[in-house]
């Protein structure tokens, strides 16, 4: 999950990684008493998800409350690279900026480490700078059991040449950016800028978080959460436990694995190509032990969802055996049509595995008009990638 701004600063600050004040706010009115409760004056900044804000005009100096209060007029509702800005962040000021650094943390997944970046180059996008001056970012492996301890800070300190009047000031800050990174179980923390102010202070500005949701059952972030942004079918999805992740296609897959769903996203893609190019509108694992519940609810939400135009339901028969899945589907598809939904959508069922004989016999038996069973996953791909083609 990645933070906003705002998130991102009161992370650092429970932390003691140096940040100015701020607040969030949604209305332009609410600039004032933000702007007066910070002395008169403030920097206002769009919270989006997305980086060269400042180059995209969403942040702005206001020397009064007035001034914030219209520049919080010309910033929410505007849009930064397709991210509508929601909210702002009202902060303090920053003292005159002397040098803009850039400093990260981050997981190295490709060499099974983390990885600490810093540049005395700071301010514009890194990705700009290492690729135009690679020699100005230093990057140091983190032993994940040592961490970053004096020696090691100023072990990047020197790598980056940070220079000497601000290294021990920035050997501070990477301590404790490291102790948020840790504690916070993230996946990247980003000071950019780490700004050297006239006081010879150095302050996080500007910061980016991602954090790891595997780590989600260890911490409290329910509010750190965007419900404005998820997708209302992910939500309820995530409210039933299932594994489920929109896509953009058409044809609504369920299926008994990960493994399984993975290729059956790729069977139906390919299949697809001969028939309108449709896609696979979804992913969605009911899991081992599905019973007729989790199937009704898996098929209530790809049902559910517009784009969706037939359904391609792929089962191997394991522990769960073939007869109970289609007992599950039959019921399923009963209990929807009591429950008053306008069930109308082909569904396609390939059934494999323990008891597949069985589990086809009920399908037949049950004579569903909406099901039609096909015993090969090729063939069952292509029928639901024809049915969907056929409805666009
Ligand atoms: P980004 O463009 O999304 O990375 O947004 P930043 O928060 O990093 O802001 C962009 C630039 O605005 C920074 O590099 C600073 O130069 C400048 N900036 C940010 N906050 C302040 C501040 O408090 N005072 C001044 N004078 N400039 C600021
Ligand atoms: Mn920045």
């Amino acid at each position: 999950m990645d933070l906003f701004e705002y998130q991102a600063r009161d992370l650092f600050a429970k932390h003691d990684v140096p940040v100015l004040a701020g607040e969030v706010i949604d209305t332009p009115e609410a600039a004032r008493a933000a702007t007066e409760r910070l002395g008169g004056k403030s920097v206002v900044k769009a919270q989006v998800k997305v980086g060269g804000r400042g180059k995209a005009g969403g942040v702005k100096l206001a020397a009064t409350p007035d001034e914030a209060v219209a520049r919080a007029t010309d910033i929410l509702g505007m849009d930064i690279k397709g991210h509508t800005v929601h909210k702002v962040m009202i902060a303090e000021t920053a003292p005159e900026i002397l040098e803009e650094y850039y400093v990260s943390f981050l997981l190295d997944r490709a060499n099974r480490t983390f990885l600490s970046i810093a540049s005395v180059e700071g301010g514009m996008e890194i990705e700009e700078v290492a690729a135009t001056r690679p020699e100005a970012v230093a990057k140091i492996a983190i032993d994940a059991i040592d961490g970053v301890d004096q020696a090691k800070a100023q072990e990047i300190v020197a790598a980056a040449k940070f220079p000497a009047e601000v290294a021990d000031k920035v050997a501070g800050v990477l301590i404790t950016l490291w102790d948020t990174f840790i504690k916070s179980d993230a996946l990247l923390v980003e000071v950019n800028p780490l700004a050297k102010v006239a006081s010879g202070d150095v302050i996080a500005l500007d910061g980016k978080v991602s954090l790891d949701d595997n780590a989600e059952f260890r911490h409290d972030w329910d509010e750190l959460h965007d419900k404005a942004a998820a997708n209302p079918l992910e939500a309820a999805a995530k409210e039933k436990n299932l594994n489920y992740v929109k896509l953009d296609g058409e044809v609504g897959i369920i299926g008994n694995g990960a493994g399984l769903v993975m290729s059956t996203l790729d069977v139906v893609a390919y299949a697809g190509e001969k028939h309108g190019n449709v896609k696979p509108a979804n992913f969605l694992d009911i899991g081992g032990g599905a019973s007729a519940q989790v199937m009704a609810n898996g098929l209530e939400i790809i049902l559910g969802d517009p784009d969706v135009k037939s359904v391609f339901v792929n089962v191997f028969g394991g522990i769960t055996a073939c007869d109970e899945v289609a007992n599950g589907i039959v019921q399923a598809l009963k209990l929807l049509e009591d429950r008053g939904e306008n069930v109308t959508k082909p569904l396609v069922v390939r059934l494999d595995g323990n008891n597949a004989e069985l589990g086809r016999q009920i399908l037949t038996d049950a004579n569903h008009p909406l099901v039609q069973r096909v015993d090969t996953m090729d063939g069952a791909a292509d029928k639901a990638a024809e049915l969907a083609h056929a409805a666009k």
